[in-house]
């Protein structure tokens, strides 16, 4: 399919292109003959998109016309003859739409997104942005700070002639606590949206040995990793991307967790050390003998000997500060296995059942016992990591969104704080200690102007305000002709 946004006289002569084509019928089985020589070249399908209501906006047109080569570089030939012809870059039509104001900035990225997704989540997030929720909520957080700026001003310029209703200061002031609490809220998203957007980084981890690659093999279903009985087999991080219920997870195998002289294996523990770092959620692998033999001594209890084995491995340190655990640990972002039940006798297997929790699974990877009770509490976490929220209430998918609305929350705390002064280079000597710019008649113009520069932040979002820079990065990510 070729597609043509169409202008002024081109029009006319892209409409000759198809001669049998009468409107104002807008689909049409048409010969498709060059402009030039009149010669019939194919015979295809017309479509014809009158502006306004095309996806651009303006006029488009498009031709399906057959797929072989020949037929395809007689025809971009024909077009190239159009005066004013100019070849699509990727991303042209998209761009054409955004400036026409077709689709903010975001409605964009929903695009571009849906284009890209790949799981069945990923698509109802990035729908649901393409339809334009997150531009709505920016879009009326926008117009609502406009607003508040808009009544200051009058304020300024007119209390004196007491033409200005009372109170109108403090209805913005409360207006603006509840921005400040609705941004608050949006940002406190733990970044489930982007996560949904990229995928989650999971990790698997545990000594050599326990059935970390079996596991990345099970959750796979094909053979994605060597798995061995000699330790210390995968020595690299082994990565792929799986659909587990709808949700993008990139899982990592790792090598072996273990003190090792061997250079290749020691540099591979560094990895798997600095994945578990960065993962947003992880799997622990323990064995099942290991772990009956230390239920078997009286004093255990399972959080404690979680914690020291997670110790051994180093992904907890010893006496470790909270800046130090990687997140999934503080958050409790993950599932502990113990795998090899297969080994374990029926009356020692009740033992190990009763002395664990919850979050536990106890599985045979070898039998697949308990395999998909753990394959379902794996979901039940990944869908809580990922959320794209609800139309009215969507969350934020990009970190140039969080960016820019953590910017516009800083200045509005910065119109609404008494503190005030402690965060600006210059003093406004009018200004009381303990009150904020709005509860000082001459600090007013101040705030006037803040909630001009938080408006801007929120148009930095919505693309109301834009950089080409930012423009050519999240276009290019569009194919041609899109
Ligand atoms: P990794 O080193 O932690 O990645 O462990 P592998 O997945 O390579 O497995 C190590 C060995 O344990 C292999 O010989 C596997 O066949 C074996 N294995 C894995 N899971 C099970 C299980 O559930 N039961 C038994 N009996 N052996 C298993």
């Amino acid at each position: 399919m070729l597609r043509t946004a169409v202008r002024g006289a081109v029009r006319q002569q892209s409409a000759l292109l198809a001669l049998h084509w009468e409107r104002p019928s807008r689909c049409a089985a048409s010969t498709v003959f060059a402009l030039s020589s009149g010669e019939a070249l194919d015979r295809g399908l017309v479509l014809w998109f009158p502006g306004p209501h095309s996806f651009t906006g303006e006029d488009s047109c498009e031709l399906h016309i057959h797929g072989g080569p020949a037929v395809i570089a007689a025809v971009l030939a024909a077009l190239g003859t159009l005066p004013g012809y100019v070849p699509a870059q990727p991303g042209d039509f998209t761009k054409r739409a955004f400036y026409q104001g077709k689709l903010d900035l975001t409605s964009v990225e929903g695009l571009g997104d849906l284009i890209h997704a790949e799981t069945e989540a990923q698509r109802k997030q990035a729908l649901q942005q393409m339809e334009g929720a997150l531009a709505h909520l920016y879009t009326r957080w926008r117009q609502s700070l406009l607003q508040c700026r808009a009544s200051l001003e009058a304020y300024i310029d007119f209390s004196e002639d007491e033409n200005i209703e009372e109170g109108v200061v403090e209805e913005v002031m409360v207006k603006l606590q509840q921005l400040v609490q609705d941004l608050q809220h949006h940002l406190a998203d733990s970044r489930r949206g982007e996560r949904l957007r990229s995928g989650l980084q999971l990790a698997i981890l545990g000594q050599p040995n326990v059935g970390k690659s079996s596991l990345l093999n099970a959750l796979t279903q094909r053979p994605t990793a060597i798995v061995s009985p000699i330790p210390g087999t995968t020595r690299d991080v082994v990565q792929t991307v799986v659909d587990l219920g709808g949700y993008p997870v990139v899982l990592s195998d790792t090598a072996g967790l273990r003190n090792t002289e061997d250079p290749v294996e020691s540099e591979g523990v560094c990895r798997a050390l600095a994945r578990a770092n960065k993962a947003d959620l992880a799997i622990v692998v323990l064995e099942a003998p290991e772990v009956l033999s230390a239920i078997k001594n009286e004093t255990f209890k399972w959080h404690e000997y979680l914690r020291s084995h997670l110790i051994s491995l180093e992904i907890m340190k010893k006496d470790e500060t909270s800046e130090q655990s990687p997140e999934w640990i503080e958050n409790q972002y993950f599932l502990t296995v113990i795998n090899k039940i297969d080994l374990i006798e029926e009356e020692n297997k009740i033992l190990i059942q009763n002395a664990l929790e919850n979050s536990c699974s106890v599985m045979s990877l070898k039998t697949q016992e308990g395999f998909h009770t753990f394959l379902e509490k794996l979901t039940v976490l990944c869908g809580s990591l990922c959320d794209m929220g609800t139309a009215e209430n969507p969350t934020l998918t990009a970190a140039r969104h969080r960016t820019h609305i953590s910017s516009c929350l800083e200045t509005l705390n910065l119109v609404l704080q008494p503190n005030y002064q402690e965060h600006m280079d210059h003093v406004v000597p009018e200004m009381q200690e303990d009150h904020n710019l709005l509860q000082s008649e001459d600090t007013v113009v101040v705030a006037a102007h803040l909630l001009q520069r938080a408006a801007t932040s929120l148009g930095y979002v919505t693309g109301h305000i834009t950089s080409e820079d930012v423009l050519d990065h999240i276009f290019s990510a569009f194919c041609i002709g899109k």
